[in-house]
């Protein structure tokens, strides 16, 4: 899970430089939307199940990060409209 957080903040951070510097990041931004909320939700799952029943109660902060994080794959474009842009853009 912390190879995957890591991988995913060393593309973004490469995306934000690439924008400072005015390139057209469209596809590259389409391209971390899905995978880094896809890897959010999954790495979310993962910790709910590493902390057992705790993790399924409200008390503790990874239930609200289990329910809360999903949305991120849907709001701003859902992944599913993000892989229609990249496949446009790579001319597919
Ligand atoms: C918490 C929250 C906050 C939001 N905030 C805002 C906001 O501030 N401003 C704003 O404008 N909107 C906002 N939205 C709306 C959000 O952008 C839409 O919910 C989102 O675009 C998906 O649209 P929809 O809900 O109509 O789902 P639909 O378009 O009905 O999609 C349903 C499912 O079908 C899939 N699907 C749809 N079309 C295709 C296709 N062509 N190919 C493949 N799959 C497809 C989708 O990926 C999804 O899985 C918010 C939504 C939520 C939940």
């Amino acid at each position: 899970m912390a190879t995957d957080i890591e991988m995913g903040r060393t593309f973004l951070d490469q995306l934000i430089t690439d924008h400072l510097r005015g390139e057209n990041i469209v596809t590259k931004v389409s391209m971390a939307k899905w995978k880094l909320t896809d890897t959010a939700r999954r790495i979310a799952t993962e910790c709910m199940q590493l902390h057992g029943g705790y993790g399924y109660m409200e008390e503790y902060e990874i239930a609200r990060r289990y329910r809360d994080i999903p949305v991120a794959s849907i709001y701003a474009g859902t992944n599913e409209i993000m892989k229609t842009i990249i496949a446009k853009n790579l001319g597919l």
